[in-house]
């Protein structure tokens, strides 16, 4: 299995109920690594730009503006299939769809507000990392 990295973003709903630790916590007992990490407020700019892909859905302005509603937690999180484990860490996009003992199941309130944001595959992982974290590579060099 390979060590790979991922882009990962604790949203303003869960930095506001106070529990950057606890979900630091379920990136840690899993095998996740943090390497990199910065808090920060969006401006609408950035945020447009990082969800560039989602800007013809009908979602994307409520997304952005849920987003630079208060600051965010990012992070690069590295370990074996860490973009996969962060997916299974996080759950479904739908909290109420989301598994059991998952950060959206526990921190989240609704699919707007959603608690996380993961890398969804490599590509996307290393766009994301060298967009918050230019200069970082997505590979660890190990
Ligand atoms: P994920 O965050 O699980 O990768 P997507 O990449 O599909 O999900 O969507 C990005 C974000 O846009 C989601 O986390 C969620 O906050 C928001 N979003 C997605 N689908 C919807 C929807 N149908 N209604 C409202 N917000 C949505
Ligand atoms: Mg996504």
């Amino acid at each position: 299995m390979a060590i790979e990295r991922t882009l990962s973003i604790i949203k303003p709903d869960a930095v506001a109920k106070n529990v950057i630790g606890k979900i630091y916590s379920r990136f840690e007992t899993n095998g996740l690594k943090i390497v990199a990490s910065k808090m920060a407020w969006l401006s609408a700019q950035e945020a447009g730009q990082f969800y560039a892909v989602h800007k013809e859905r009908p979602f994307f302005k409520d997304l952005v503006d849920f987003m630079i509603s208060g600051p965010v937690m990012i992070q690069v999180l590295e370990g074996e299939n860490a973009i996969a484990k962060n997916r299974e860490l996080m759950g479904a996009t739908d909290p109420k769809k989301a598994d059991p003992g998952t950060i959206r199941a526990d921190f989240a309130e609704s699919i707007d507000a959603n608690a996380v944001h993961g890398s969804d595959g490599a590509d996307t992982a290393a766009v994301e990392i060298g967009f918050f974290f230019p200069g970082m590579n997505v590979f660890s060099g190990r």
